[in-house]
Parts: structure tokens; C-alpha cells; sequence
């Protein structure tokens, strides 16, 4: 069989995978890639998987730098279909309607920045495609073994990283030989409230794992959200706005699960809080419904509590007037808006309304990536760029990294024991991390592999015998 790893390959954005036996061509996610405009752009429109001989997709979860370009896929001529877990497939329809209104509303931007005699910046797709390629998921919940004709076998085991997220696990025939291959799509962390943990699988002939954090340890979960108790409690006293700039799918509903249990713990001050976000309320009900899924303490939380998205307080902001009513608001408030790295949407305004008041807090709870708001937030200078202003910085600023949802090195280190113990592994390709995450995971694996792990070039196309 064949691997030629199209993205997230030495990066963490756009995975794209293909695998190839002699008979099947099967492409694992398809997502954006996201990062300085014209070089994403370029690698978004081009398919060099061969989108029309594709037999189907395989979606491990709906963060939209895995499932953002299926459309652009159908676009480019594949039909299907598309094998998740139902939850997946109800998180990625929001998101995908979601990605189309913000590409239309970029084109329209960049059209009215640019003038009209500027050629058209056209989105990378358009509605239609979204809504007929959402018609090719094809749904199998965690644990079912599915047979796609006689030479495919598919299973999703429970990856614990977001709402629906899956390992997938393969079994292929090859002409004579048949191959185990297991894919982590993105692997989540043990001890996660709300998420299950991720399940150990069997080992395999091919690996393919991703690596964003293989080179670090993650601060306890518990002890960030006492943290995150402190410093609510500083914001109430001093009277001050408390601004969370969070991704609106997983980062948030973690957070309005904390805050939920520190409100039953009597632990949350007299505060407001304030979703704002209509991406995040849609998202915030796709977990409900399939809250069946989600974890043994969510479940006994459940038994005294109907709804742990919601206690008293807590808002979810929709209308654009709402949104701007938030900054000329008196009292104590926590604002939780996207994108988590500041770099597009609500958030952008609550900061330019907010950092210049000393008694106000940013507290920055993800990855902030180079070149980003987030990051030059982070470095805490006097003053910052929003929409062509300086704004000066006296807001105090907080950075906690204890709230990944990705598995760091020794969630890695425990998951691939898991694979050890039973039979281990033949060959694996690292995807899914910069050079850092990559070597380190590398070296986990080493000593559970028959061969030396790669780590995937894109473009590159490995032979497995
Ligand atoms: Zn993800």
C-alpha cells in the first residue's frame, strides 16, 4: 500500500491524507489550510489527491482544519462517500454553513477594500457545494465494525479530543496481503472533564499519528480551572471585564462546563457571563444532543442538573447590537468570543473596548500562533494594533496552556503502550505538528515500531510492503 500525506504534514493545519492499495483509494479528512492568505489559498484550491478516482473520505472529527475544504473537495468532482460518527456529522454541517457565510463575507470585504475594478476574490466554494456534499456522510457510531464492500473494514473508536472525534481504525486487503492501519485523527487528553478519554486501539502495519504536542506536558486540568476560579473572583471584586477569546467548537463548551461546575460547587461569584458567539450556541446544542456520548461525570452531573450548559448568569449573545451593547455595559462580566487566537470575530472588538482599562483581564486560554493578535497580546506590549489604532495595553493579561484538548507527551506515551501491548506497530508516519511536536513524538514511538517512524513530507509517497 501507498501514503502520500497532502496536509498537516509538518504543520497542524489542513490535514489531508491519502492511503492506496491496489484496488481502493481512500483519502483520510480534508481541511483547510489556514495561515498567511496567498500561500493557503494556493494550497486549498489545489487537490492533487485525485478527487474523482477517490472510492471515499474518512472523517476522524469536525475542527475545520479537518473537515473545512470537503466542499472544495466536491467541488473538485469527488462524490462520496463519507464515513463518520454521527455526532461528527451534525458538528460538520454547522461549521461547513458556517465556513461558507464567513468566505462570503471575506470576498465581499476584500471587494470593497479593493475597489471594484479589482479582479474577484471569489470564496473557495459556495453553499450549493456545502449542501450537497453534506448528503454523502454516512454515519457509524464508535465500537461498530462496518464492511465498505470486501475489502474495507472500518471501525471508530472514541479519540476524546472534541464532540464526536473518532481513531479510525482500517483493515484493508492488498492484493494477497491485508494491512491494519490506524489513523488518531487528533488524539485528546486523559482526565478531560465532559470528553471520554481516548480509547487505547490494538497495534497495526501503518500508524498514522498526529503530534501537535508530542514535546510537551500540559499543567493538570483541575488545577487551570482553580486558576480560572481566581481570577473570576479578581474580576468581580475589581469590578472589571473578564475577556476569553475561545474557538467557538470544544474550547468553548469546556469552558461553559467549568464554569457550570464551579456555579453547582458555589464556587462562581456574582457575575454575568456572556457567550458570544451564535456559532457557539448551535455547537453548544449539537453536544447536547448527543450527550450520550460524552463522560461518566457529565452523566452523573446530569442526574441533579438537566442542562450543564447553563447556569444562572450565564448568556448566550446572538445579535450583532447585543454583542456591541456588551462594551458600554456596567458591573463585572466575563465575555467568552471567538476566534481563539484574536485574530477575526467578536473578540476583536471586546478587545479594542477593553484593554485599555486596568481593571479588566485577557485571559488567553489556547495555542496563540506567530504573526496573530493573541500573540502579540501575549508578549504584553504598551500598546497594540487593532483596526489600523493603537490601543494602549493596561489591561492585566494571563496566559493558561492547561486547557489542550490534544493529548500531550505522556498521553501519547500511554496511548502507544496501548498499542504495544498488542502486537504493536510496523511502520508510522507522523502528521500533524511542527518539527518540535514531531521529533518528540518520534522518540516515544521508537522502541514500538518495527521500523524507523517518518516523519510525512507533503507530497511525498511512501511504499508499504
Ligand atoms: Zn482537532
Amino acid at each position: 500500500m501507498k501514503f502520500t500525506s497532502w496536509g498537516a504534514a509538518g504543520e497542524v493545519t489542513g490535514s489531508q491524507h491519502l492511503i492506496e492499495t491496489k484496488t481502493r483509494r481512500l483519502l483520510l479528512d480534508c481541511g483547510l489550510f489556514q495561515g498567511q492568505r496567498a500561500e493557503s489559498r494556493e494550497k486549498n484550491e489545489s487537490f492533487a489527491c485525485g478527487p474523482q478516482n477517490l472510492d471515499a473520505l474518512i472523517l476522524s472529527h469536525a475542527h475545520i482544519d479537518h473537515c473545512g475544504n470537503l466542499p472544495g473537495l466536491f467541488k473538485a468532482g469527488f462524490r462520496g462517500p463519507i464515513f463518520c460518527t454521527p455526532a461528527t456529522a451534525d458538528v460538520a454541517a454547522v461549521m461547513l454553513n458556517d465556513s461558507v457565510r464567513i468566505q462570503a463575507e471575506d470576498a465581499r470585504y476584500i471587494r470593497k477594500k479593493l475597489g471594484p475594478d479589482h479582479p474577484r476574490v471569489a470564496p473557495l466554494y459556495e453553499q450549493e457545494h456545502v449542501d450537497r456534499v453534506v448528503k454523502l456522510f454516512e454515519t457509524i457510531p464508535y465500537g461498530q465494525t462496518e464492511r465498505l464492500g470486501k475489502d474495507v473494514e472500518l471501525r471508530f473508536s472514541d479519540a476524546g479530543h472534541i464532540l464526536g472525534s473518532a481513531i479510525c481504525e482500517l483493515e484493508l486487503v492488498d492484493g494477497d496481503d491485508k494491512k491494519r492501519v490506524v489513523f488518531t485523527g487528533d488524539l485528546g487528553r486523559r482526565g478531560l472533564p465532559l470528553l471520554r478519554d481516548p480509547q487505547q486501539v490494538p497495534g497495526c502495519d501503518v500508524l498514522i499519528t498526529e503530534s501537535t504536542y508530542g514535546d510537551r506536558v500540559h499543567p493538570v486540568v483541575e488545577e487551570q480551572v482553580d486558576q480560572l476560579a481566581r481570577i473570576i473572583d479578581q474580576t468581580a471584586k475589581r469590578n472589571g471585564r473578564l475577556i476569553i477569546p475561545a474557538f467557538s467548537l470544544g474550547r468553548t463548551q469546556n469552558l461553559v462546563y467549568f464554569l457550570n461546575t464551579l456555579a453547582n460547587e458555589g464556587r462562581l461569584p456574582q457575575i454575568q457571563v456572556f457567550v458570544d458567539s451564535p456559532l457557539s450556541l448551535e455547537l453548544t446544542r449539537t453536544y447536547q444532543r448527543h450527550q450520550e456520548i460524552l463522560d461518566a461525570e457529565y452523566q452523573r452531573t446530569l442526574r441533579s442538573d438537566s442542562n450543564p450548559f447553563a447556569f444562572p448568569g450565564l448568556t448566550f449573545v446572538r445579535s450583532q447590537q447585543e454583542s456591541m451593547d456588551l462594551n458600554r455595559r456596567a458591573g463585572a462580566t466575563v465575555i467568552i468570543a471567538s476566534s481563539g487566537m484574536c485574530e477575526s470575530g467578536r473578540v476583536v472588538h471586546h478587545l479594542k473596548h477593553g484593554l485599555g482599562d486596568e481593571n479588566n483581564t485577557v485571559l488567553l486560554i489556547g495555542f496563540q500562533g506567530q504573526h496573530t493578535l493573541g500573540r502579540r497580546i501575549s508578549e504584553r506590549p504598551r500598546t497594540v494594533r487593532i483596526f489600523d489604532r493603537d490601543v494602549p495595553l493596561r489591561a492585566d493579561v494571563v496566559q493558561l496552556s492547561g486547557f489542550s484538548a490534544h493529548a500531550d507527551s505522556q498521553d501519547f506515551q500511554w496511548w502507544f503502550a496501548g498499542l504495544a501491548k498488542e502486537r504493536g506497530v510496523g511502520q508510522a508516519f507522523i502528521v500533524h505538528g511542527e518539527e518540535q511536536g514531531a521529533r518528540g513524538v518520534a522518540a516515544l514511538l521508537h522502541d514500538t515500531c518495527d521500523e524507523d517512524p517518518v516523519i510525512a513530507v507533503r507530497g511525498k509517497t511512501y511504499v508499504v510492503e
